[in-house]
């Protein structure tokens, strides 16, 4: 673990996140409860400690992507509420009613088929059920012809034995998106879910205690969609465009040390394909840091890493394990010296939009055998190495 922190390492701020699921309970008020989305690890972050501080802070669910995820939260001491946002085949039912978590119900057969295992468990699984409004992925297709075939089955659904219907949602394609046009995709959306959800209340005699759709962008810009329970991943870790006008910060900082340092006669090229050259006499930090971190090799020549003496450029091709940039013009910069490769200084956004990608890929990549390093205060609480000792 030492080792591995000399090399490169994430710093999680959990004052960050802890100031980023205030400010969004207070945008959006106490009457809406709050999912924070922490599939994928948190985006990269470490579910265990953000779904604690989650836990701990009075959210009122978190949302996972497969059976998996939820089993490790569990396993971890995650006794709140968990809806899983992706399909689960319903072999899986029993171990679902074990771990206590709710499933999405994404079709009429997934629940047809939920519905007859927990019957069989002698069980009754909670579900939520996935309008599917125009994301067109999962999801009862609710669109122009298809609604009246929609309301029917989920009336259905709600009505199936061995089934608490505790609520329903459905997913945004382009809520975080300003132009005319989709902000007109999304208040589309907004009516039909309205709409679905009237019809069905209607016809099933009861109301869904959870109806909720606000991703980030429409936690940030859409106060119509937050209904019951807002649902915000990306907002949470305080990333993407519409963070920073919210007063949200950047939960995950990404650091590397300068290892060695050369210095190059002018004309000579750097790293594998030749693709810099120096123009001048240039003092070249190496940085163990490359693309099996999760640093994008198509960032190569482009992207800058900030030092205490300001900013450095990357330059030549990233490699697996390492890459170089150039402290030519920051002499006071040397071998030991802390870089910081996104998050404070350098914006994860900009980072992303280098690569032609957005911020969730990026945080998304940063790969196992970086320790997460958990700040509270400042100081650290936990290091998570997620290598197999
Ligand atoms: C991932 C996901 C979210 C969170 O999206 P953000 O853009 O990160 O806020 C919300 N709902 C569903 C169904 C998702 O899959």
């Amino acid at each position: 673990m030492e080792s591995a922190l000399k090399r490169t390492w994430a710093e999680i701020d959990l004052d960050a996140l802890e100031h980023n699921y205030r400010t969004l309970r207070a945008h959006v008020g106490p009457q809406v409860k709050f999912l924070g989305v922490v599939k994928a690890d948190s985006y990269g972050h470490g579910c265990i400690e953000v779904s604690h501080l989650l836990q701990e802070l009075g959210a009122d669910y978190l949302a996972v992507s497969s059976v998996d995820e939820a089993a490790e939260l569990r396993g971890h001491g995650i006794t709140m509420p968990i809806l899983i946002l992706g399909y689960t085949p319903a072999y899986e039912v029993e171990t679902l009613i074990e771990l206590h978590v709710t499933q999405a119900v994404t079709s009429p057969e997934s629940a047809r088929a939920y519905s007859a295992a927990a019957v069989r468990c002698g069980a009754v699984l909670k579900v939520h059920i996935k309008a599917d409004t125009g994301m067109s992925r999962v999801g009862f297709l609710c669109q122009g012809d298809h609604f009246a075939q929609a309301v029917s089955d989920i009336t259905e659904t709600c009505m199936l034995p061995g089934l608490e219907v505790e609520g329903i949602f459905t997913h945004f394609a382009v809520s975080d998106e300003p132009d005319p046009e989709s902000v007109a995709y999304t208040q589309g959306q907004l009516d039909l879910f309205r709409r679905t959800i009237a019809a069905v209340e209607q016809r099933w005699g009861r109301r869904f205690a959870l109806r909720h759709c606000a991703n980030t962008g429409a936690t940030a810009n859409w106060p119509g969609a937050w209904m019951d329970m807002i649902r915000p991943g990306l907002l949470l870790y305080g990333c993407g465009d519409l963070a920073a006008p919210l007063g949200l910060k950047p939960v995950m900082r990404l650091k590397t040390n300068i290892g060695i340092v050369k210095t190059y006669d002018p004309g000579t090229t750097v790293s594998y394909g030749r693709i810099f050259r120096a123009e001048r006499t240039t003092r070249m930090g190496v940085v163990p840091i490359g693309y099996a971190d999760g640093l994008f090799r198509i960032l190569s020549n482009r992207c800058t890493m900030m030092t205490a003496e300001g900013p450095a450029p990357q330059r030549g091709r990233i490699c697996m394990d390492m890459c170089m940039i150039d402290l030519t013009d920051l002499p006071g910069i040397g071998a030991g010296d802390e870089v910081e490769v996104f998050g404070e200084h350098i914006s994860v956004n900009d980072v992303a939009a280098l690569a032609g990608t957005i911020p969730y890929e990026i945080t998304c990549a940063v790969s196992k055998r970086v320790p997460r390093v958990y700040l509270r205060g400042g100081r650290e609480i936990r290091r998570e190495l997620l290598l197999r000792p």
